[in-house]
């Protein structure tokens, strides 16, 4: 079984036989956001794989995270190598470190997602969005249904949270 689906004009497969990745878009497109805690040692890793980065155990089971956290860097794009992404520059891909298990197993190896930032519908920030988003914002999952069977899992501001003064951005 496997999933086509169109996302701004990018081509996007899902196949069943990566069973992890299976797994874990199953989850998003019931915007449930869910990683896998290892059962040997207890850390919960991302993206998913097949067995534990830490401690290499393969056992491990899919468990609810809290989708928010603070950008650890980020890249805005102005350029865009996909020609169909082009009306959508400047954009931004965002690597979130999550609240959940942040500093362990060491203050380096942190929960970090990847994602783009959206507004909280989803769609692709504006520019007059963007430009206020940078190292330390607060932000928050939202998903963005691209097919039928296929949502991905995006950044929004989290507007409940205090956010910095003034994010890092390049000058
Ligand atoms: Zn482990």
């Amino acid at each position: 079984m496997r999933i086509e689906a169109n996302y701004l004009g990018m081509a996007l497969e899902l196949h069943e036989r990566e069973v992890e990745n299976w797994q874990y878009f199953h989850h998003c497109i019931q915007h449930e956001f869910r990683l896998q805690r290892c059962d040997e040692c207890g850390l919960v890793r991302y993206p998913p794989t097949t067995a534990c980065p830490w401690c290499a155990s393969s056992g491990a089971r899919w468990v609810p995270v809290d989708g928010r956290g603070t950008v650890h860097s980020y890249t805005e794009v102005h350029h865009a190598v996909q020609p169909a992404f082009k009306p959508q520059v400047p954009y931004l891909i965002l690597l979130v470190e999550l609240d959940e298990q942040r500093g362990r197993p060491t203050p380096h190896e942190a929960l970090r997602v990847v994602g783009n930032l959206t507004t909280v519908d989803g769609v692709l920030a504006p520019k007059e969005i963007t430009k206020t988003v940078g190292i330390g914002s607060r932000v928050r999952m939202v998903f963005t249904d691209v097919a039928r069977g296929l949502s991905l899992p995006q950044w929004t501001l989290d507007h409940d949270a205090p956010q910095p003064h003034q994010p890092w951005r390049a000058p």
